[in-house]
C-alpha cells in the first residue's frame, strides 16, 4: 500500500482496520502526484469527482459538513511519501474556516478563543504553504510571526496564550491583510478552493529545494511522489482537557524500552514540533489525563504487536477522547536500531533474518563512533545540559548558520552548529556539522529528528545556554563563547562543555578491540556481539581487512575480519629511517647503486611482513607490491632536497633533476603499478624475498602463514607473467635457504578495463583476482579519483551520477567490466578466488552487488568490518 498511498495514508487505513481511534479522512494517491508532474500541474480529469465522494463520506461519517453553516467541518491536509521525510514538504490545518465559519465553531464550542485562534493558525499556513507569504532576503523573522509579535505588544502580553479571543480576531484581520498586501490576492474564503490550493500546495511541496535536498541524501527517488492525506480535524486546543503530543514506543536515542514522548495541554501538534512551548514528558498524562494515558499505553502496545516495529505517533485528546492522527516506523539512531532489533528478536516479535534486514548497515559505524575520553571530561568545564538526542562525542568549533557551516567544514574544519532552533532551511548546515546544539526544542524538535536519522551527534533543549545570532556568541552563566571558539557536545548525556574534550573508543572498541572493558558490563556491546553472529550465520562473502600494520589487523580481526585483502607496502617505507633508503633507491644511478639501497630496505620489509604475518595467526595476507609513482616519495621543497642531500651525501642538484626526471603529466596513468616492478625487477625481487623470508621466521615457530602476493595495475598477460616468474623464483629460493615450504598465491589486482575485457588471459597466469575499484573507477570513467571533487557535487545535482562512484560502486559501468572478468576469469580457471579491495568493499550498496556477482570476499578498512559483515548478511538474505 505504501508505494501508492505514502507511509502516512497506507499506516492510517491499517490503523483504521484494526479499530484504533483515527479521525475520518481519505488519501489522494501518489499516482495523481506523478500525474501532476507530468502533465503541467493539472490533475487526471477524473480527480474531482473522486475527492467529492471521498469527501462525502468523510462528512457523512464525522456527521459534520465542509463549509457548513450549522455543522461545519474542519479538515487536515497533509503530505506523505513512501518514507516519511519529516518536516519536508507542507501540511495545512484547520482548513474551512472562514469568516462565517469562524463565528459558528465559536458559538458550538462555546469557546471564542480556541476558535479564533485555530482561524488565525489556518491564516498562517495558507498564507506561508499555498499563497507563498514568507520571509524576504533582507527580514530576521517571518511576517507572520512578526504580525504576532506586534499584536502581543500592543496588548502587553509575553506569550502566545496570554492572548484572547478579541486579541486573536484582530490578529486573523492582520494576517488577511498581510496576505493581500504581499500576493495582491484575497485570502480565500470559499472552503472548496481552500482544498483545492491546500491539495495542489502539498503535491508542489515534494518538489521544494529541501525536499530535493533530503531525497538525494537519503536516496529517495524523484519519482515516487507524494500522497496527500485530507482527514478531519481534531482539537487538541479546546482547552484543559485537550491535549497533543508524540511519542515513541520505544527510546529512538537509546533503543530502550521504554515509552517515551511528549505533549502539551491545549495545544496544536506544531506546537510540539515546533519546540516553542517545551512539552511534558508523556509519563506526566499519568497524572494528568489518567483515562487517555492509560487507554494509550493500550494503543502503543497493539502498535508494536501490529507493526512489529518502534512506532513514532502522532495523538491528540480532544475533550479528554483519544485520536491517534498517525503513526509511522520511528526513525532512530544507530544504537537504538541495533537496541531495538536485537531486543524484539527476544521478545519474540521478529526473527534474527528480520533484525539483520532491518538495521542499516551503516549505523554500525554509529556504534563503533568515539565517545568522550573520561579523563578529559572531568577536566572540562560542563556548561548545560539538554536532552541527549544523537548519541555519540564530538567538538568543534562553533558556527551560528548554517551557511557557515557548510563554508567551514568544506574547507575541512570540524564545526557545531549551534542554533536557538533549527527548521528545514538548515539541513545542509546539519548535513555539514559534526553535532547540532540547540537551545529550544524537545525530543520530536526538528533538530532531534533529524539527527536522529542522519546518525548526528546533537543536544537539543539545552536551556540554560543563551544564544545570540546578532553578536555571535552562546552565554551560559559565567562563560561566553564566541563564533569559532570550541565547543563539546555529548549526545549519549546529553551534556555541553565548553573547549575541546578529547574522545575516547566506543565501549564496543573497549571490549573487543582494546580489552578494557568487561563485556559484561557494556549493554551495547552485547547487542552488537549477538547481531554480527547472526550476520555471520547468515552471510555468504568473507569479509577481510585493508591493513599495513600489525595494529590494524589485531583490530580488524577483533572485528572478525577473516584476513587481509590489501597491505599496501608503500605505506610502510614512509616509517622512520626506511624513507632515505627508499630514497636512496629512487636515486639510484645504476642497478648496482639500487640493489645496494634495496639491501638497506629489505631487513625492514621484513619486520613489517613478521608483524603482519604474526599478528595474522594463519589468516591469508594479500600482499601487494609497490604501486605509487616514485615521485611521491621525493621531497618537493627546495629546503627538503638540501636537507636530503646532506643526509644521503648527495647534491641537491642530483635530487632536483631526479625530481625534474620523474614529473609526470598524469602521474597516476604514468610509471607506476607493475610498470615499476617491470623497469626495476629487483624491486620486486626485494620485495618477494622480504615476504618469503618473514614467512619462513614466522613458520618457524609454528604459525601457519598465507601469503597473497599481488600485483597491482596489470593490463597485459606478459606484464603478470614477468613480475609473476620473479615472486615464484624468489619464493623456491628462499625456501631452499630456509629449508622450508611456502603455502602461497600469486595473483592481481584488475584496476584497468584492458585487464577486464582480457581476465581469460590473464588468469592463465593469477591464481586471484582482486578489484581495485578505486583505480578500475578511475580508469573506467576516466575520471581522476583526486580531482574528481571539484565537479562530482555538481553532478550529483544534477542526477547525471547517482552517487558518488567513488564511494559506491557504478554498477552499470565498472561493475559490467567486473561482471566481464568473472566470466572471462571462470573460462581459463573455474576456481579462480575473486575479491575486492577498492574503498566499495566497505560501502553497503557495493558489498550487496559483490555478494551478487559472486566473489569470495570483500576487503575494507579495520572499522568497516562490522558494516561490511551486516551488509553482506542482509545481501545474502534479500
Ligand atoms: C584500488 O585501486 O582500488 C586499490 C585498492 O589500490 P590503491 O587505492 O592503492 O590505488
Ligand atoms: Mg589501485
Amino acid at each position: 500500500m505504501k508505494p501508492l498511498l505514502g507511509g502516512k495514508g497506507a499506516n492510517l487505513a491499517e490503523m483504521t482496520r484494526i479499530g484504533l481511534p483515527v479521525p475520518p479522512g481519505f488519501t489522494i494517491t501518489t499516482e495523481v502526484c506523478t500525474y501532476f508532474y507530468e502533465h503541467k500541474r493539472s490533475y487526471p480529469p477524473a480527480l474531482n469527482a473522486e475527492v467529492e465522494a471521498a469527501l462525502a463520506k468523510v462528512e457523512k461519517s464525522a456527521g459534520k459538513k465542509l463549509g457548513d453553516r450549522t455543522n461545519p467541518l474542519l479538515l487536515s491536509v497533509r503530505s506523505g511519501a513512501r518514507d516519511s521525510m519529516p518536516g519536508m514538504m507542507d501540511t495545512i490545518l484547520n482548513l474551512g474556516m472562514n469568516d462565517e465559519v469562524v463565528e459558528i465553531v465559536s458559538e458550538k464550542s462555546g469557546n471564542p478563543r480556541f476558535a479564533w485562534d485555530s482561524y488565525r493558525r489556518f491564516l498562517q499556513m495558507y498564507g506561508d504553504v499555498v499563497m507563498g507569504v514568507q520571509k524576504r532576503e533582507d527580514e530576521h523573522h517571518e511576517p507572520f510571526e512578526e504580525v504576532i509579535e506586534s499584536v502581543k505588544k500592543e496588548a502587553g502580553v509575553e506569550k502566545d496564550t496570554d492572548l484572547t479571543g478579541e486579541h486573536l480576531k484582530t490578529l486573523v484581520s492582520r494576517f488577511k491583510q498581510l496576505i493581500k498586501e504581499r500576493t495582491g490576492k484575497k485570502f480565500p474564503q470559499d472552503p472548496r478552493q481552500q482544498l483545492w490550493g491546500a491539495i495542489g500546495a502539498v503535491f508542489g511541496s515534494w518538489n521544494n529545494d529541501r525536499a530535493i535536498v533530503y531525497r538525494r541524501k537519503y536516496g529517495i527517488p524523484h519519482e515516487w511522489g507524494t500522497a496527500v492525506n485530507v482527514q478531519t480535524m481534531v482539537f487538541g486546543n479546546r482547552g484543559d482537557t485537550s491535549a497533543t503530543g508524540v511519542a515513541f514506543t520505544r527510546d529512538p536515542a537509546t533503543g530502550e524500552k521504554v515509552f517515551y514522548g511528549e505533549y502539551l495541554i491545549n495545544a496544536q501538534g506544531e506546537d510540539v514540533v515546533a519546540g516553542v512551548r517545551t512539552p511534558h514528558p508523556v509519563a506526566m498524562l499519568a497524572q494528568e489525563m489518567p483515562a487517555a494515558h492509560k487507554e494509550l499505553l493500550k494503543v502503543r502496545d497493539l502498535l508494536e504487536k501490529h507493526f512489529r516495529d518502534m512506532q513514532d505517533l502522532e495523538f491528540t485528546v480532544e475533550d479528554s477522547k483519544l485520536y491517534i492522527l498517525q503513526t509511522r516506523n520511528g526513525k532512530r539512531t544507530g544504537f537504538a536500531a541495533v537496541r531495538i532489533a536485537v531486543d524484539m528478536v527476544k521478545e519474540r516479535l521478529i526473527t534474527k533474518e528480520e533484525a539483520i534486514r532491518r538495521i542499516p548497515a551503516d549505523s554500525l559505524s554509529h556504534v563503533l563512533a568515539p565517545v568522550f575520553d573520561r579523563e578529559s571530561v572531568k577536566g572540562a568545564k560542563k556548561i548545560a545540559t539538554g536532552l541527549a538526542a544523537g548519541p555519540g562525542a564530538a567538538s568543534g568549533h562553533i558556527v551560528f548558520n548554517a551557511k557557515e557551516a557548510v563554508e567551514l567544514a568544506h574547507k575541512g574544519q570540524r564545526v557545531i552548529l549551534v542554533r536557538i532552533e533549527t527548521s528545514p532551511e538548515d539541513l545542509r548546515g546539519m548535513i555539514a556539522a559534526e553535532a547540532i546544539l540547540t537551545s529550544r526544542g524537545g525530543v520530536s524538535s526538528h533538530a532531534a529528528l533529524v539527527a536522529r536519522q542522519m546518525g548526528k551527534v546533537c543536544v537539543c533543549g539545552a536551556s540554560a545556554l543563551r544564544i545570540d545570532y546578532q553578536q555571535g556568541t552562546v552565554t551560559a552563566g559565567d562563560v561566553t563563547l564566541k563564533q569559532g571558539d570550541f565547543i563539546s557536545v555529548d549526545g549519549t548525556a546529553g551534556e555541553v562543555y565548553a573547549g575541546e574534550v578529547q574522545t575516547a573508543p566506543s565501549e564496543v572498541v573497549q571490549v573487543l578491540v582494546e580489552k578494557k572493558l568487561d563485556p559484561k558490563k557494556s549493554a551495547i556491546y552485547q547487542e552488537f556481539a549477538s547481531l554480527m553472529n547472526w550476520a555471520d550465520r547468515a552471510r555468504e562473502l568473507d569479509i577481510r581487512t585493508n591493513a599495513d600494520t600489525p595494529d590494524q589487523v589485531v583490530t580488524a580481526v577483533a572485528f572478525g575480519a577473516k584476513g587481509i585483502g590489501l597491505t599496501r607496502t608503500e605505506h610502510m617505507f614512509f616509517e622512520g629511517d626506511r624513507i632515505d633508503a627508499m630514497r636512496e633507491m629512487i636515486l639510484a644511478k645504476n642497478v648496482d647503486e639500487r640493489k645496494g639501497a634495496l639491501e638497506k630496505l629489505l631487513p625492514y620489509q621484513r619486520q613489517d611482513f613478521i608483524g603482519i604475518f604474526t599478528a595474522l595467526k594463519g589468516l591469508p595476507a594479500t600482499i601487494r607490491l609497490l604501486d605509487p609513482p616514485l615521485h611521491e616519495f621525493l621531497p618537493h621543497t627546495e629546503a627538503q632536497q638540501q636537507d636530503l642531500a646532506k643526509k644521503l651525501g648527495v647534491s641537491a642538484e642530483r635530487i632536483a633533476q631526479r625530481v625534474h626526471e620523474l614529473h609526470e603529466f598524469n602521474p597516476m596513468l604514468g610509471h607506476r603499478g607493475c610498470r615499476l616492478g617491470i623497469s626495476f625487477p629487483e624491486v620486486t625481487e626485494m620485495q618477494a624475498r622480504a615476504i618469503f623470508e618473514a614467512a619462513a621466521e614466522v613458520q618457524k615457530k609454528g604459525v601457519k602463514v598465507k601469503p597473497e602476493v599481488m600485483i597491482p595495475l596489470v593490463g597485459f598477460e606478459k606484464e603478470l607473467k614477468l613480475q609473476i616468474d620473479i615472486v615464484h623464483r624468489v619464493a623456491a629460493d628462499v625456501a631452499k635457504e630456509k629449508r622450508t615450504r611456502f603455502n602461497y598465491l600469486v595473483g592481481t589486482m584488475i584496476e584497468v578495463p584492458r585487464a577486464a575485457v582480457v581476465a581469460d588471459q590473464i588468469a592463465k597466469e593469477a591464481q586471484f583476482f582482486s578489484f581495485g575499484t578505486n583505480d578500475l573507477t578511475q580508469t573506467t570513467l576516466g575520471m581522476s579519483r583526486d580531482d574528481s571533487g571539484s565537479f562530482l557535487p555538481h553532478y550529483q545535482e544534477l542526477e547525471i551520477v547517482k552517487n558518488n562512484p567513488f564511494a559506491t560502486i557504478d554498477q552499470n559501468g565498472v561493475g559490467k567490466l567486473m561482471e566481464i572478468t568473472r566470466d572471462q576469469a571462470h573460462k581459463t580457471r573455474r576456481d579462480i578466488k575473486l575479491g575486492i579491495c577498492g574503498e566499495h568493499g566497505g560501502d553497503p550498496e557495493s558489498v550487496k552487488f559483490c555478494h551478487r556477482l559472486g566473489l569470495d570476499y570483500v576487503s575494507c578498512s579495520p572499522f568497516r568490518v562490522p558494516v561490511a559483515k551486516l551488509a553482506a548478511a542482509q545481501a545474502a538474505l534479500e
